[in-house]
């Protein structure tokens, strides 16, 4: 749902400015440097990105799930790190919290969101909970006097070394596994027994750091139950990854438009046999079927936004989006190497930084199998 075309239209145009004059610009530096420049993520904040799913009451912009997509579709032209810095904020760092915060939780952290003045990060990955998230063991136990301790350690956790507030996913039912029995807590950085590790080395995304949480009798109110109900944390999660996955599928999409008008453009200007290769058919072959993933995501992805703007059950709808996008992307990916040939693999141009950069995109947020397994186990129940 577009509220209103002409606010939206002025918001797309001063983001694709963003991403040409200031983020291109800055890739390579953000890579060496490991750290996206401050003043990349200043000019972040005066675009309002980091509060733009975040309501207008608390801040925020307020968007409706497709004009974010519109908006992520074009943020995420600039290298991954930029909306990871710049925009986690408007994702995982506050969706769990926007569903199904208390009031005063909301007034306590999202004005601070929306300003990106605190970075929020969603803890729930463990070493032994990956795809299967239940199996957490991070703990709180009651105190009995209105507070609880937790225990345990959290990895793979994006901006976890810079954030400042941290929704984490621990277990305060006496189940030992399983979705029932975890609450959400939020806990600020500074709390004394929550530390975190530094950036964990990783294939590709330089410049957005993920490391662990280190949660070592780490008292908090009860206050800071996420909601104020223990035992809901996974009802709240898997609401705030239905929203999320709409976002990643636009967020992945972002950088194979990119790559496709890299190639486009070397097409024209590489020449091979005294011609540009992109006369060659073979070439264009690539390119089209560059063009054909983009498109078909890019409808997929807004027809799946409006549906859930009309507040549509898109449960099932997000898993062949996420599915799709990320898949699509990892194909352009592929054949945009493939296109700049040698040009492609070496360093300097930025293609192989993009292919590393997405290769994330279909292992977080449900890998690929777990979409799949979703989507089947929908269908075999009768879902259309
Ligand atoms: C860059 C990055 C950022 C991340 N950010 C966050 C974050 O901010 N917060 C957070 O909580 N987590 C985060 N994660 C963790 C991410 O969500 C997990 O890595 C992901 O859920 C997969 O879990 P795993 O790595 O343990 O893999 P596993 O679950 O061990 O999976 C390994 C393989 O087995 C397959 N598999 C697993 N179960 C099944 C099954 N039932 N059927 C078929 N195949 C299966 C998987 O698809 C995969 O191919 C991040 C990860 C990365 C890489």
């Amino acid at each position: 749902m577009i509220r209103d075309a002409s606010a939206l239209n002025d918001l797309l145009e001063r983001t694709r400015r963003f991403v040409r004059e200031v983020a291109i610009p800055n890739e390579d530096r953000t890579e060496r440097e490991d750290k996206v420049p401050d003043e990349a993520v200043a000019a972040m904040r005066a675009l309002g990105a980091f509060g733009w799913s975040i309501p207008e009451a608390y801040g925020g912009s307020g968007l409706t799930t497709e004009e974010l997509a519109l908006a992520f579709l074009e943020l995420s032209q600039a290298s991954v790190a930029y909306r990871v810095v710049g925009a986690t904020n408007a994702g995982i760092g506050s969706e769990c919290l926007i569903r199904d915060g208390t009031d005063d939780q909301k007034a306590r952290y999202l004005p601070r969101l929306a300003s990106g003045e605190l970075l929020g990060c969603l803890a729930l990955t463990e070493s032994e909970a990956g795809s299967d998230a239940t199996a957490l063991k991070t703990r709180a136990v009651h105190t009995g006097d209105g507070r609880y301790v937790l225990n345990g350690t959290k990895r793979y956790i994006t901006l976890a070394p810079i954030a400042g507030l941290f929704t984490v996913f621990a277990r305060t039912g006496e189940e030992a596994r399983g979705a029932a029995g975890v609450t959400a807590f939020l806990v600020e950085r500074g709390t004394p027994g929550l530390t975190t590790s530094g950036s964990t080395p990783k294939m590709g995304q330089e410049g957005a750091p993920i490391g662990e949480v280190y949660l070592n009798d780490c008292i908090v109110p009860a206050s800071s139950i996420l909601g104020g109900v223990p035992g809901q944390g996974f009802r709240t999660v898997m609401k705030a990854l239905n929203k999320q996955r709409v976002n990643l599928s636009a967020l992945s999409t972002g950088p194979a438009i990119r790559m496709l008008d890299e190639a486009v453009a070397y097409a024209r200007e590489r020449e091979q046999f005294g011609q540009p290769i992109g006369e060659f058919q073979l070439v264009q072959a690539m390119l089209a079927e560059c063009k054909v993933a983009i498109e078909a995501a890019r409808a997929l992805i807004l027809e799946t936004a409006r549906k859930r703007d009309r507040g549509e059950d898109v449960t099932m709808d997000v898993s062949i989006c996420k599915y799709f996008s990320t898949e699509a992307c990892g194909q352009v990916a592929d054949k945009v190497v493939q296109i700049f040939g040698g040009q492609g693999y070496v360093k300097g141009r930025g293609i192989e930084r993009f292919y590393r950069d997405v290769r994330a995109f279909r292992i977080y947020e449900g890998t690929s199998q777990i979409h799949l397994l979703n989507i089947g186990r929908r269908l075999v129940a009768g879902a259309p």
